[in-house]
């Protein structure tokens, strides 16, 4: 695995604003929404993303991707959006992974066939599957790897390649791996998506997204942005600041825990399957080590059928079942109810995404609690019979 030492530097200062003045260690927040023009410079103003406090939170997220411009969001969505919207017009198709965010298919479904925008959905994820969609249309590619909830993996590095090879762009929502644990634009990827309310809030206390490539992209991606309106408050972009300060430190305790969670429901009798990255038996364990910097904090699990999902849900004492994910606290849902209750049935099973299906969001507790609260929340709900 490739070790990047200076992420936790990255995370503490990059970008981060010198208060000269008072000689405050933190960046000072500028909450003005009213700039005076300076000479023939272009003005500062919030929905113009070019704000003190924003473009230094950019300058910092540009790093942890390892790309040239970032710019900041008021949701995932938001970002989601404006990114693919700020790349497409009339006529042209885009092919879609498969097993991508529900929101973010709802999004397409709902809002490309009135723009006249075309789509395909992948029916695997090998780079054949990818190409195999592409035609005179096609613009680009949209992945999302780990997938959710089931924890796929995309070769990043082979997808990008045959997208160059047939002049598409790649585009992937990389929120599930964060930018600790997977960087897709050093393996080829063209631009790079973040719901920052997951692991770079981390607290569960924020909403914002993020886009990250090269400037020439990002031109086309602010030029769009502008119009849709969609950017974060400053006093959410100086408390991100202040969240991503830890993110490495997270990000590694979340990773930690969701590999000994794991191999402890991997031993467990009474769970018929473990959906990790970080376990040898995961069919993408190679290519997650060749891809990844680490494994993550996401996994799921199936429940043997003897016990009931939704008692076991509400059994848990310190775990939450919760919508959200990759906070401090460790968190599950039942994606059949929640994340992809807006998918039909077939949808669902097309994708693999049974009822006894479990998704965990490891947070930075101690593992012996976590595996103790999972343990008797699953012996109070065998069923008797
Ligand atoms: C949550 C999430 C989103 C959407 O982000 P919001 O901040 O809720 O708009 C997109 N992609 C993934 C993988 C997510 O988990």
């Amino acid at each position: 695995m490739k070790a990047k030492s200076d992420i936790k530097t990255i995370c503490v200062h990059e970008g981060e604003l010198k208060d000269r003045r008072y000689k405050g260690v933190v960046s000072p927040l500028y909450l003005s929404s009213a700039y005076a023009f300076d000479g023939v410079d272009e003005k500062r103003y919030p929905r113009y993303f070019n704000t003190p406090n924003q473009e230094a939170l950019a300058q910092k997220l540009a790093a942890l991707e390892g790309g040239e411009s970032a710019l900041i969001f008021g949701s995932g969505m938001a970002a989601i959006s404006t990114a693919l919207l700020s790349q497409l017009k009339q006529g042209d198709h885009v092919v879609f992974q498969n097993d991508i965010y529900g929101g973010t298919r709802n999004f397409i479904k709902r809002e490309f066939p009135r723009l006249g925008i075309e789509y395909s959905f992948t029916e695997g994820l090998t780079v054949e599957n990818f190409a195999s969609l592409i035609h005179s249309h096609t613009k680009g590619l949209y992945l999302e790897s780990p997938s959710n909830p089931l924890l796929k993996l995309v070769d990043l590095e082979s997808v990008a390649q045959m997208a160059q090879n047939h002049g598409v762009w790649t585009m992937i929502d990389n929120t599930f791996a964060s930018p600790v644990n997977q960087n897709p634009l050093a393996l080829g990827i063209d631009i790079v998506l973040h719901s920052a309310t997951k692991y770079l809030g981390g607290h569960s206390d924020i909403s914002a997204g993020v886009v990250v490539s090269s400037k020439a992209v990002m031109q086309s991606v602010i030029n769009s942005a502008r119009n849709y309106g969609g950017n974060l408050s400053e006093m959410m972009v100086w408390l991100l600041e202040r969240s991503i300060k830890t993110l490495a430190l997270r990000v590694h305790a979340q990773n930690e825990n969701a590999l000994q969670m794991a191999q402890f429901l991997d031993q467990h009798p009474l769970v018929t399957a473990v959906h990790y990255p970080g376990l040898k038996n995961h069919p993408d364990h190679i290519l997650a080590q060749k891809q990844m910097n680490g494994f993550g904090g996401m996994l799921s699990f199936e429940l043997h059928s003897e016990v009931d999902t939704l008692r076991f849900c509400e059994h848990l004492e310190m775990i939450k079942p919760a919508m959200s994910l990759a906070g401090v606290e460790s968190t599950v849902i039942v994606p059949r109810l929640a994340s992809h209750a807006l998918l039909t049935e077939e949808e669902r099973l097309e994708q693999g995404i049974g009822a006894s299906l479990i998704r965990f969001s490891s947070g930075i507790e101690a593992q012996e609690d976590l595996q103790q609260d999972i343990n008797q929340a699953i012996c109070k709900s065998k069923n008797e019979n």
